[in-house]
């Protein structure tokens, strides 16, 4: 698995947190590094990521640690600190078990269901190496793109918010209500027909 890409978007990411929030990535850091020596050692990454309730999957160590010293500096441990606070650990591949760090299928049905997903590597999508029946598969990216209102479900959206509030609802109830407008928006954005030609 290619960590580039992941290791890329943990580090901009990074650039862009404030003073505080780099601190926490610097405390998250401390925390694994028990021993305190400035690096974390195989032993310490799995025992953290065990208190916290992760697997110690495949090679993700060895992936994490760029220049292949055995041990994780701070700088390769922004990659971990950015996939567990942000990913939540990351995506699996439903067929093969593999972190999906790139462009992957999505079950769109599972998807819009809320809870888990059902998440595919374009290898285990391309040779059919799932059992997921009457599935409509489509690509993260193109799923992200498909989950933007359009102008006029947006605009329907603030309009029924706005009459929400006009007939002296609380505007608590026009949040639940655009909320609510958003989803039916998505769904029916979600579930067109050119998501489904893949
Ligand atoms: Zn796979
Ligand atoms: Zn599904």
């Amino acid at each position: 698995m290619d960590y580039n890409k992941i290791r890329g978007a943990a580090m901009a990411y990074y650039a862009n947190l404030s003073d505080e929030e780099q601190r926490k990535a610097w405390e998250f850091f401390k925390s694994i590094d028990t021993d305190g020596n400035g690096t974390i050692s195989r032993r310490e990454y799995s025992r953290s990521l065990a208190k916290m309730g992760y697997p110690d999957t495949q090679n993700a160590f060895k992936m994490l640690d760029k220049n292949g010293d055995g041990a994780l500096d701070f700088k390769e441990c922004i990659t971990l600190f950015y996939i567990i606070t942000v990913h939540n650990g990351g995506v699996f591949c439903d067929g093969c078990g593999i972190n999906l760090w790139d462009i992957y299928f999505v079950c769109v049905g599972c998807y819009m269901a809320g809870g888990n997903t059902y998440d595919l590597c374009c290898d285990c999508y391309r040779t059919k190496n799932f059992n997921h029946q009457n599935a409509v598969f489509c690509d993260n990216f193109k799923l992200l793109r498909s989950m933007q209102p359009t102008a006029t479900t947006a605009s329907a959206s603030r309009e029924i918010a706005k009459k929400a509030i006009e007939v002296g609802q609380l505007g608590i109830n026009a949040i639940n209500l655009l909320n609510s407008a958003n989803g039916i928006a998505h769904t029916a954005n979600a579930q067109s027909d050119d998501c489904t030609i893949m």
